[in-house]
């Protein structure tokens, strides 16, 4: 049985578990992975620490410009799935902190922001079977993208899934705080000038709030088989 040489576009809200289950699509079909939400976290973790954006998430345009010519970004996988390094440092941990997560939809709406992170996605896909989960890879990134999926869920259901991963890897975590980080971005996102999150006319919707990764897998196999003959 053979997999399609598609590209897969999973979009939608923060936290609705698109990256569990873009890496659980890949590793089942074989495709590459990649995560374009991290590009973006490791783009606002060097903001963060070059002093590029303050507490009230001004940022400094001309130093954040000129860092992006000389940034290196970019995934690696030592037996821990993919990683994001810059240079030859792990930053995986860091660009998943509230820390973070409070500052990147900001950075993420700067459109030289965009082209950059853009032009690693193109350069990934350039040879389809690839599964890239994001905000606008169906509709900006890839709108030829093959198969595109539309994730949402509950908010309270989103908040709490979050929440428990922070905790599980030991960082503070009150969901009232996550919640209100979560509805914060993607109101950002969803009113950004610049590629805002939206459903791609054509993007099927997953709404997982009350579903497994089992169900999540039955699901699209079912959908891949229906549109493309196999799975
Ligand atoms: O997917 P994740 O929650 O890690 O993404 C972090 C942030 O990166 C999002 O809230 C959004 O601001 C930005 N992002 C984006 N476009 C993408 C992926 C992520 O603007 N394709």
């Amino acid at each position: 049985m053979t997999t399609p040489d598609i590209i897969i576009a999973i979009d939608g809200y923060s936290s609705t578990g698109k990256s569990s289950f873009a890496k659980l699509v890949a590793a089942d079909m074989g495709y590459l992975y990649l995560d374009s939400g991290a590009l973006y976290r490791g783009v606002t973790l060097f903001a963060i620490e070059n002093g590029l954006i303050d507490e009230d998430c001004n940022i400094e345009m001309e130093g954040l410009m000129k860092g992006l010519v000389g940034l290196d970004l970019h995934f690696e996988n030592h037996g821990n799935g993919t990683e994001l390094y810059t240079g030859e440092r792990c930053i995986e941990k860091e660009i998943r902190t509230l820390a973070v997560s409070g500052k990147v939809s900001p950075i993420s709406a700067v459109a030289e922001v965009r082209n950059f992170v853009d032009s690693i996605l193109h350069a990934a896909g350039r040879n389809r079977r690839v599964v890239m989960d994001g905000r606008d890879i169906g509709t900006t990134v890839f709108p030829d993208a093959e198969l595109k999926i539309f994730m949402t869920a509950d908010p309270m259901v989103r908040a709490q899934r979050r929440a428990n991963e922070l905790k599980a890897k030991g960082e503070e975590a009150d969901i009232m705080e996550v919640l209100k980080n979560l509805q914060e971005r993607d109101y950002i996102d969803s009113h950004r000038e610049v590629s805002p999150l939206t459903q791609a006319p054509d993007a099927i919707v997953l709404d997982n709030s009350n579903m497994t990764f089992d169900d999540q897998m039955v699901w699209i196999k079912d959908l891949i088989e229906k549109k493309f003959g196999n799975a």
